[in-house]
């Protein structure tokens, strides 16, 4: 690994096996590990995180990209400090600064009139919302999804989420369609990619002609897919599915949860590489840096419809959070992480392509600044998903300090979206890492 001149104190709480037994027995067994032999992470600064005999990780995945501007960030960590000494609590039925500082940040990044911010804790509980705003304004009930999204695992998005791999078995669909997903990759259609971007928007008309009544309250899509894969769109298709959309008298809602905050690379919101502006835009992990918060940005007019009923979040806007959001923000354009996404992102791609040319187990590699993905598949010509293999790169990698994220609907990609602030250091280790790691699958 780089030096890094930080050193982790010494760990003196329960054994790791004592934490697994006390997990077995006391948390439900949904709450997953990732590796066959567990990892305890006790300790983290920056983009490393530490075990509990010492031992430091790069992390290429932070907090399921949450971690955005890195772990304990000095700066996050003294604004969190000052507002715990001040007060901790008291909700929104009282004024208190930070909240209104912090939509008024947000709202500077955002294009002209999506400048009207509702807090709320996660990013299932933003889609939630913002699905009820588009059905509100637009009096219609059908939303349309996108199949191989992932927009959250509480009951009223898990609809909206599209890998049978989440879903128990209840209703939870009522309302809501999936039109197919313009994967550069594994496109569900044939021809060439402007065919194929044809044929993708006719579904959603199809959808809408054939499903619905006829007129819709929205799309919620995200700009590339996270949990899905890392999966890129086809760079028109959003331009052409928003205008079918609107046509039926829809929202447009982009999922922002992963792709927001410059990790792109060039521009600060996954949406503007894509050219278009969303009528709503859903945000979470990145913005609180690992503290809980979320938000859903819209126009006062759409914000507007939700003020008719009493509507409230206990959480959702609490100074504590409100103070890591602006902290974070600020640290994003103090240095300069966006850049860093965009630069470091660049080479990251092109370095992975490369190994692609040595390693057949790597059919794709794709992905904007630094959310970028692998997809390992059995042979490059049929595509077929190399999913125990990804499990072991990831199992590899990890005993060679490098901790990185799975995702798509076979579980086959592997996905690196670190914390912005990693270095050319971190990122050539992290390739020494993934060659040696690929070598040895072949043997
Ligand atoms: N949307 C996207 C794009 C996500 O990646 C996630 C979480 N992985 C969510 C929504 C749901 O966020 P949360 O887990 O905070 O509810």
């Amino acid at each position: 690994l780089p030096p890094c001149n930080y050193s982790p104190s010494p760990y003196n709480g329960p054994s790791l096996e004592e934490v697994l037994q006390t997990r077995q027995k006391y948390i439900n067994p949904a709450v997953f590990l990732y590796y066959q032999n567990p990892i305890m992470i006790v300790e983290g600064y920056m983009q490393y995180l530490f075990d509990h005999t010492g031992k430091r990780y790069l992390d290429l995945i932070g907090g399921i990209v949450t971690i955005s501007v890195g772990h304990r960030h000095p700066k996050v960590m003294e604004k969190i400090k000052q507002q715990l000494d001040k007060l901790q609590h008291a909700t929104t039925i009282y004024l208190h600064p930070n909240m209104g500082l912090l939509a008024k940040k947000l709202a500077q990044t955002t294009p002209e009139g999506l400048d009207v911010v509702y807090f709320v804790n996660s990013g299932s509980e933003a889609n939630d919302l913002a699905i009820l705003m588009a059905r509100l304004y637009t009096g219609n009930y059908d939303i349309l999804a996108m199949q191989n999204a992932y927009h959250g695992a509480v009951t009223s998005v898990l609809g909206l989420t599209s890998h049978h791999t989440w879903k128990p078995p209840i209703p939870h669909q009522h309302g809501i369609h999936h039109v197919p997903c313009p994967d550069l990759y594994r496109n569900p259609f044939s021809g060439t990619d402007e065919e194929r971007l044809l044929k993708s928007a006719q579904e959603i008309q199809n959808i809408i002609h054939y499903s619905t009544c006829g007129k819709i309250a929205g799309l919620i899509a995200e700009p590339i897919h996270g949990v899905g894969g890392v999966t890129e769109l086809h760079p028109t298709y959003l331009q052409k599915a928003y205008e079918i959309v609107r046509k039926h008298g829809g929202l447009c809602i982009s999922d922002e949860v992963q792709t927001g905050f410059g990790r792109t690379g060039d521009h600060y919101w996954g949406f503007q590489n894509l050219n278009v502006t969303p009528d709503i835009i859903t945000l979470a992990k990145g913005l609180g840096n690992g503290t809980p918060v979320a938000a859903v940005i819209t126009r006062k007019e759409i914000a507007q419809t939700l003020a008719k009923k009493i509507h409230f979040n206990t959480y959702g806007g609490n100074p504590v959070s409100m103070a890591a959001g602006l902290a974070v923000m600020e640290v994003i354009e103090e240095e300069n992480l966006q850049e860093n996404c965009r630069n470091l992102g660049k080479y990251f791609k092109e370095e992975l392509k490369k190994l692609q040319n040595k390693h057949p187990h790597i059919g794709d590699v794709r992905g904007k600044g630094l959310m970028l993905g692998v997809e390992l598949v059995k042979n490059q010509q049929t595509k077929e998903p190399a999913t125990e293999e990804a499990k072991i790169i990831a199992e590899k990698t990890k005993d060679m300090a490098l901790l990185l994220g799975r995702g798509g609907l076979y579980g086959n990609v592997l996905r690196l979206k670190p914390p912005m602030c990693i270095t050319k250091e971190d990122v050539d280790y992290a390739l020494a890492v993934l060659d040696k790691a690929f070598e040895e699958l072949k043997s």
